[in-house]
């Protein structure tokens, strides 16, 4: 499609909004990004990537910058609930020939993203209605009372996405059980490995993130966040051995999410598409949200700028990306359940072959997006 011409709006500025302006830019066409947040509002949290991740960010020439930015991971330690070894994945072979596995501080990810968009984002400017024109326009309102119309509306604006429920793809994120909590910690103890501690219906994770930080998630199976947060991680993980205690005595803050997932059954309607969490959200157990929000906007732009129309880009782009969403979504579930299965049957099963079954969660991701 001719690239110039044609007006693209992209609704949010997390990591597949961004993602999907520059892979857009890079394809030759120039995309609005407009966040309802003002710029500096980015958790102060961590981030693991995948290797999967790492290789969309090559294709969107992003990698260079995020290099130096955080810490390589090699290894995943799973450990039972007393710090004895259950099994363990050599990151570096499963991920052979697509990309380093790396954690680093979410702020470092986002400064990347956001110089990679061209900087061109306005911030502090809410979408608040999208109306189709003619079938083949968009017209789009915005919070300060000004509208435009665009040729093909990008929505990035997350797992409560809007955009989503104003074009009639689909209605509010479903809750999966789970609670989830998540740390930065400075000065707890030395780990060089992504370790991971499991209990009964309850897991901590702890990795490098460099500068000498940790991040650190846990999860347990509930529907509601605790007051304070801080003091449910303690009374929670309490008993955990391995590195468990010793991270707890470093932890000040924790940040609590009650974790949703988003299915529906398009991801288009006329020239409006979601990608990224706004299109197939899950619980965070594989950390493959932001390596699929990643790819998404590299196989978007792909299919925009090889197409014809936008109809054609539009149905492209989900027929390509669909089985992969679809098998995080999948194993997610397998993950979870996994995790749910009382230790005392499911440790003596991940002592004899939790390295396949855990490297299995990725098989499908390894090859090409
Ligand atoms: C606890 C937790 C831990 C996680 N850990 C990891 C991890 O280690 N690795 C990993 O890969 N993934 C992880 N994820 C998932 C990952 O963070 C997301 O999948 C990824 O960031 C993609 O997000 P997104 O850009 O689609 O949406 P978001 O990050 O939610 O961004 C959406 C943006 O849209 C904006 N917006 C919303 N509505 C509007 C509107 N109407 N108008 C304008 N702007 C709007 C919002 O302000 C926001 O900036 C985790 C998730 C959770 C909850």
């Amino acid at each position: 499609m001719p690239g110039s011409s044609l007006r693209i709006l992209v609704v949010g500025a997390g990591i597949a909004g961004l993602a999907a302006a520059r892979a857009l830019r890079l394809a030759g066409f120039r995309p609005e990004v407009v966040d309802k947040l003002p710029a500096s509002t980015v958790a102060g949290a961590g981030i693991y990537l995948p290797g999967n991740a790492t290789r969309a960010l090559r294709v969107l020439d992003l990698d260079a910058p995020v290099r130096p930015c955080g810490e390589v991971v090699t290894r995943q330690r799973f450990l039972d609930v007393r710090g004895r070894e259950l099994c363990e994945v050599d990151l570096v072979k499963l991920w052979d020939g697509v990309g380093e596995c790396r954690a680093l501080p979410r702020a470092d990810l986002h400064r990347v993203m956001l110089s990679g968009a061209g900087g061109a984002v306005r911030h502090e400017t809410e979408v608040t209605r999208v109306e189709a024109v003619a079938g083949e326009t968009v017209k789009v309102e915005f919070g300060d009372g000004s509208s435009a119309e665009y040729d093909l509306v990008v929505g990035a604006d997350g797992r409560r996405s809007s955009v989503r429920v104003m074009a009639a793809l689909g209605s509010a994120a479903v809750p999966v059980g789970q609670v989830m909590y998540r740390s930065v910690v400075t000065g707890g103890p030395k780990i060089s490995e992504w370790t991971a501690v499991l209990g009964k219906r309850a897991a901590f994770v702890v990795m490098p993130m460099g500068g000498g930080r940790l991040f650190c998630y846990a999860d347990e199976a509930g529907t509601a966040a605790p007051s304070d947060p801080l003091a449910r991680v303690r009374e929670l993980f309490e008993g955990f051995g391995g590195p468990v205690p010793a991270v707890l005595d470093a932890v000040e803050k924790v940040q609590v999410a009650v974790t949703d997932e988003v299915e529906i059954g398009r991801w288009s309607q006329g020239p409006v598409v979601l990608v990224g969490d706004a299109a197939h959200a899950t619980a965070p157990t594989l950390a493959q949200g932001a390596a699929m929000a990643l790819e998404d906007a590299v196989v978007l732009a792909d299919s925009v700028r090889r197409a014809a129309t936008v109809a054609e880009a539009l149905g492209e782009y989900e027929r390509r990306r669909r089985p992969r969403t679809r098998w995080v979504l999948e194993r997610t579930h397998d993950r979870d359940r996994l995790r749910d299965v009382a230790p005392a049957l499911r440790d003596p099963l991940l002592r004899r072959r939790g390295s396949t079954i855990f490297a299995d969660h990725y098989k499908e991701l390894v090859g090409p997006h």
